[in-house]
């Protein structure tokens, strides 16, 4: 639907930030009376619109003639104080529309104030958020008879003419929800009554902001109870154990088919990668690394060492070795030539380290600097032509989110869900800082494996397979 021409004209219309505050009062008629009281008053008070269709004139009149907080006070007296009358009557009627006088941003209050004759009580903040609780999702049972109130009001004023063909659904509407299926009945309502509705640009906004932002400043957070993470099943002494095994097997593998003493980028590369996965799984099994973060960053590191491995030995070429191995080399003298024009060098670099890389090949005065991706290529189209896109798919973008600090990531890590229904489930930062998140262990051993597989078939050995780590 977006990708359409009409998508670009596309307007949203929210029940939870804009509709439900104007519909405060239904929504504490519907939380506090038995049900079928509340579908009565409802039908009563839409049933008030018969004694006006005749009296709005023009199109622009209708958007005025709504039974929202700031429409109501300014529809026809009578509408105001038959809507309350009917409500009072109820035993609970009175409970139900007090709290309302809790805003003082409420539209008309002393309307209110005059005809509930009633102080708001200390509980009323329940009653509030028990009401909203039960209204904040805009297909819950408590929303759809609210919003049935809405189109059978609309339906009374004479504003929605339904078609002969309509008529089955029509009646199943008016008597809601005692007739037809309501798995279709109970949509049917809600999408009619979304079209009465204004879009959010051309409401005016003061009551529904201010509801929410009264909601906020006198009532407290209520931080979601996280759930105790997943005990991890890992036995990260076997696994030590075992990555050891695999460094001494690879160490090994790499003297018996070592041929030269002269430069061989095939050779360094392939096992290189092995080298470098071994020792980032060290790292993601120290302390809570691969319950947190970092895990992720670890990770994406693994399956970007796999793809581009993948795609070497696909490949096979000896000019795009020797393309891959001095791309590094260039990153070493560019980073070397931005440290000389710095002030201070970073804790992390050591610069005569980083001399020793940037020149050991060729003298870094014949080194010129490429950028971009060392083949001209993305890791995509590295995975799609290496047949490694499962993994680029499985492991690459969601672990990137976590490299690039993107939202979703610092979202799902540092933030919690306040549950105060008041607080329209809001985010607020996580009092301890950070999440505890799934083990990524597992993943981790799976990419290794798979790159100690891939030199294997490189270089094969004569006394059989590789060693896996579990
Ligand atoms: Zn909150």
């Amino acid at each position: 639907m977006m990708q359409s021409p009409l998508g670009e004209t596309v307007s949203f219309k929210s029940w939870m930030n804009s509709r439900l505050p104007e519909m405060l009062w239904a929504s504490l008629v519907a939380s506090i009376f038995p049900r079928q009281d509340a579908l009565d008053v409802f039908k009563l008070i839409a049933s008030l619109g018969f004694k006006y269709r005749d009296k709005i004139v023009g199109p622009n009149e209708w958007d005025k003639w709504d039974l929202g907080h700031s429409s109501l006070i300014n529809l026809p007296n009578d509408i105001f104080n038959e809507v309350i009358k009917l409500i009072q009557i109820h035993p609970f009627g009175n409970n139900a529309l007090r709290p309302l006088l809790m805003f003082d941003s409420l539209p008309g209050k002393e309307r209110w104030i005059t005809h509930l004759k009633m102080e708001p009580l200390e509980g009323d903040w329940d009653i509030i958020a028990s009401a909203i609780a039960k209204t904040l999702d805009h297909q819950s049972q408590e929303s759809t008879d609210i919003r049935w109130l809405t189109l059978m009001f609309n339906m009374a004023l004479g504003r929605i003419h339904f078609s002969p063909e309509m008529a089955e659904m029509t009646n199943c509407i008016v008597e809601y929800p005692n007739k037809g299926d309501m798995r279709s009945v109970r949509p049917s309502i809600r999408a009619k009554e979304m079209m009465l509705r204004p879009t959010d640009n051309a409401l005016s906004p003061n009551w529904s902001e201010s509801f929410w932002l009264e909601c906020f400043e006198k009532t407290a957070c209520v931080p979601i109870k996280i759930s105790e993470p997943t005990p991890s099943k890992i036995n990260k002494r076997k696994i030590y154990d075992a990555i050891l095994e695999a460094q001494v097997t690879l160490y090994e593998h790499f003297y018996c088919t070592v041929s030269t003493t002269a430069t061989d980028a095939r050779h360094d590369t392939v096992f290189g990668f092995g080298f470098y996965a071994l020792a980032v799984l060290t790292e993601l099994l120290c302390g809570l690394n691969s319950r947190g973060i970092v895990g992720r960053l670890l990770l994406r590191c693994m399956v970007e060492s796999k793809i581009t491995l993948a795609y070497l030995l696909y490949k096979d070429d000896p000019g795009l070795w020797s393309k891959y191995r001095s791309f590094g080399t260039e990153q070493a003298k560019l980073a070397l030539l931005k440290l000389e024009e710095s002030e201070s060098v970073p804790s992390f670099i050591n610069e005569s380290l980083l001399s020793q890389l940037a020149n050991e090949d060729y003298f870094q005065e014949f080194i010129s600097i490429n950028l971009g991706h060392w083949c001209n290529l993305d890791l995509r189209t590295l995975a799609e032509d290496s047949n490694t896109k499962d993994d680029y798919d499985k492991f690459y973008g969601w672990a990137s989110t976590f490299t690039h600090s993107h939202w979703s990531a610092i979202r799902g890590t540092c933030f919690t869900t306040c549950q105060n229904p008041l607080h329209r489930l809001h985010r607020f930062p996580l009092p301890q800082g950070v999440k505890v998140l799934d083990d990524s262990v597992e993943d981790g051993i799976y990419l290794v494996n798979a790159i100690l597989s891939k030199i294997w078939q490189a270089y094969p050995s004569k006394d059989g397979l590789i060693v896996p780590v579990l």
